[in-house]
Order: C-alpha cells, then structure tokens, then sequence
C-alpha cells in the first residue's frame, strides 16, 4: 500500500483557521481505499516547510501538498519546493493569459505580483484550477510523487476530486474500499463504554483487517470502526447485536442519527408533540431540535425563560417554589415542564434550570448544576440532578443533549 502524507501550509491553520482540507481529502481517499498516513501542519516559513518535506520524502510515496500557492510574499511553497527538486521555475504563457482572462472578466487589471502564479515547476503535470488563480501541479521525482495544491478550500475540491483522485486511481488503481462505520452510545461516559464493550471489541480486534477507536462527543460516545477488506463486513452485524444486548437504552445504534433526529423519530412514530422549557440552555435545544427539517410535525417551541419573571409569568412556576428552593432545584425544573406542557398545549415536556457559570456557583449549587425534568403523557414527571463539567458553552451543549436524551430513555422505557 503506497504511504501517503500530507503537509498543510499556512500560519494561520496554526492560529485561529480550522484545516478543512485535511478532512476532505482523507475522506475522499478513504472512498478509494487509500488512508493518510500522517499530516503535518507547518507555518509560511521556508525553513519549517523545507524541513516538513526532507521528513515526508524519506518515509512517504506520495506527499500532498497543500497551500502557499498564492502571489503574495509569504506564498512560499512553489519556490520551496523547484529548489528542493533542483527544477527550474518557468514561465507560462498559457497560465498568464488566463489569469489575465480572470481579471479582465471582473474588471481588474492584474498585478506585477499575480505573474508569481503563471510560473509553474518544470516538467510538472499541471492541474487546472477553475475556480482560482493558481494553478496545482504533480511532481513525479524517482519513485516519489508530490501535489501541490492550493489551500482555499473552494480551489482544492474541485481540483482533488477531478483531477488528482484520477491520477492516484490511474497510477496505482482502485484499493479494496476501507469502510467505516460507527456505533453510538447515549448517558455513558466514554471509559463506561470501553469497560463494558472492551470484551467485545478485543474478541474482533485483528490487526491490518479491522480497527476500533473510541470518540467522546458532548453527551455521546461513538465507536469508530475502520474495516479494511470489505468481506469483514458482515461481522458489523454480529458486532452490533452483541452491543445492543450490553448496553440495552445506551445503544442508539449502528451509524446513528443524532440525538434530536432519533427523539424527533420516537415522538413522530407515537404521535407526541414537545415542548420545551429552558433557562440555562437559553433556547439551545430548541435550536438542536430545528436543526431537523421538519420538526413542526412534532415540536411545538420552547419557552425561553431565562429569569424568575418568565418562569412565573409564562409558566406559572409558584412563587413559593422560587422563593424557598431556588430556580435551579428539582420543584422549579418540574413547574416548568408542567408548564411546557400546559401552555405549550403539548404531550410531552423537557425543563432545565442549572449553573452554566463560569460565575454564579455556590457549595450547594455548583457551576455545572443541571436539573433537567421530563413531562409525560398522563400527567407524570421526573427530574433528574446533572452536574457537567467543562465551560458554558459545553455545560449547556451536554445539558441540552442529556436532556433530549432523557426523555427518548423514558418514551422507549415505556413501550
Ligand atoms: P491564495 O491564492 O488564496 O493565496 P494559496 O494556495 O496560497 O491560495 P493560502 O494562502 O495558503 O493558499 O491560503 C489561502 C486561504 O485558504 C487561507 O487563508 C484559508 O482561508 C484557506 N486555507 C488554506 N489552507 C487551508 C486548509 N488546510 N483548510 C482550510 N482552509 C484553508
């Protein structure tokens, strides 16, 4: 199997910008059966980028490329990588008319600094670049092959998927396709599912033909699973009918949805309506639960109560209950969802009320206190105390899941 690496240029993909590119392109190549070895991330700078490709050449077969192709000075990546290779850079008129093509059609007048572009790596395969300026080029150096391509990501789909893939295909063929598939788990912490599935998953485990890894997302696990020759595939159901019977409610499936979309699944199938109740999340889950098309076949709104004021007012939650057990205890997180569920005239509820901080905690209410109640059908309720860890954003995430995920638990337990 040819080894395959890629080096991402560019500063900023070290400072704020997310490398976009590195997922595309392992995907896509994954489609064809190749995987990337490894991925280096290196600044506009000469040496580091120099550096990045004495280390690649010496272990890869194929070095992609990305960025620093553009005409500004701290575009590097093409002079870099002419000197590297001792080719000379040369001039072409072909590229040159086109950029000016490119220019003239917007009414611009290319500059001095745009020529940098038309020059291009002698005795490169040159990839037309539709969308932008700077063309891509292939290298093909003894038995080593190196990309160049342009870092926007806009240019460097069209040119991988039409140009670059092709070549890979052409040069080496189709490998048996790598499939992925992922098993999901809800209300487990991640080394709760490693326990428990560890027997499982070593009884498969085989080296170079099936592979497991472990992912923790807010409020869910995933198991990842990479199988290489596809005949494994039939193990996959085996895998998961065995998951399914350790871990019964946990399980929410083979390549499953998200949590919204599988509670949107049970309250469409039993005709439930929703409603919500939030404080903490601020209107968070109501946002996760749009996010599905055609949610208003289920989900009536969410009342967004975030002071005392609305929880009386909107939801009639006692004063008493304010006043004596505070808006982030089990009574309130209850008035609320009744009154979801009464206002919002629906058959189903879920309320939170808890401390998303970082300000705000106290000994007995932390940072990270969630109470989040459930409203059911005939008149029942619960209420259950969570305390998540992490920054705002992530107490309110995994609150907003937990609480989505509740009350799926509580529909299902039910049938
Ligand atoms: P340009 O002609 O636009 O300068 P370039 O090939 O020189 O193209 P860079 O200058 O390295 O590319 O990057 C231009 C922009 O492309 C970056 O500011 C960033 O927005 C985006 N970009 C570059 N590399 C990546 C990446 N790996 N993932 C996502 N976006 C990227």
């Amino acid at each position: 199997m040819e080894r395959i690496e890629v080096i991402c240029v560019g500063s900023e993909l070290l400072h704020d910008m997310v490398n976009t590119d590195i997922n595309f392109i392992s995907k896509l190549m994954a489609g064809a059966g190749y995987s990337i070895l490894r991925n280096v991330i290196v600044p506009d700078d000469k040496d580091e980028i120099k550096s990045a490709l004495t280390e690649c050449i010496k272990r890869s077969d194929i070095i992609i490329i990305t960025g620093g192709l553009g005409p500004t000075f701290d575009d590097l990546t093409r002079e870099i990588v002419a000197d590297f290779f001792k080719r000379k850079l040369v001039f072409s008129k072909n590229i040159w008319k086109k950029i000016e093509q490119r220019f003239r059609k917007r009414g611009i007048v290319p500059s001095l600094v745009n020529k940098k572009q038309a020059y291009v790596i002698e005795k490169s395969h040159i990839l037309k670049n539709e969308v932008g300026t700077a063309p891509g080029m292939i290298l093909e150096e003894k038995n080593k092959i190196i990309i160049l391509l342009p870092g926007p990501p806009v240019e460097l789909v069209p040119i991988v998927k039409k140009e670059v893939l092709p070549y890979i295909k052409k040069k080496f063929g189709q490998k048996k396709d790598i499939q992925y598939f992922r098993f999901g788990f809800a209300g487990v912490c991640e080394s709760g599912v490693e326990e428990r599935s560890s027997e499982i998953i070593s009884s498969y485990e085989k080296k170079g033909k099936i592979e497991f890894t472990i992912l923790a997302h807010p409020a869910f696990i995933e198991i990842l699973v990479k199988i290489f020759p596809p005949d494994e595939e039939k193990k996959i159901q085996e895998i998961e009918k065995k998951l399914k019977e350790k871990f019964r409610d946990d399980f929410i499936g083979l390549n499953p949805p998200t949590l919204p979309e599988i509670l949107g699944n049970v309250l469409k199938k039993r005709k439930l309506k929703l409603a919500l109740a939030e404080s903490c999340t601020g209107g968070l889950a109501g946002k996760l639960i749009t996010d599905i098309s055609g949610s208003s076949e289920f989900f009536q709104g969410s009342f967004v109560t975030y002071g005392n004021v609305l929880k009386k007012r909107v939801l009639k939650v006692p004063k008493t209950v304010l006043k004596k057990d505070g808006a982030v205890s089990k009574k309130s997180a209850i008035a609320m969802a009744k009154g979801a569920k009464k206002v919002g005239k629906s058959d189903v509820s879920i309320a939170f009320t808890g401390v998303a901080g970082p300000a705000g905690g106290t000994e007995e209410k932390p940072v990270g206190l969630v109470w989040i109640a459930i409203g059911l059908p005939k008149n029942r309720y619960c209420a259950e105390r969570y305390v998540f860890s992490g920054n705002r954003s992530r107490v309110r995430e995994r609150a907003a899941l937990t609480g989505i995920d509740f009350l799926r638990r509580k529909l299902i337990e039910k049938q």
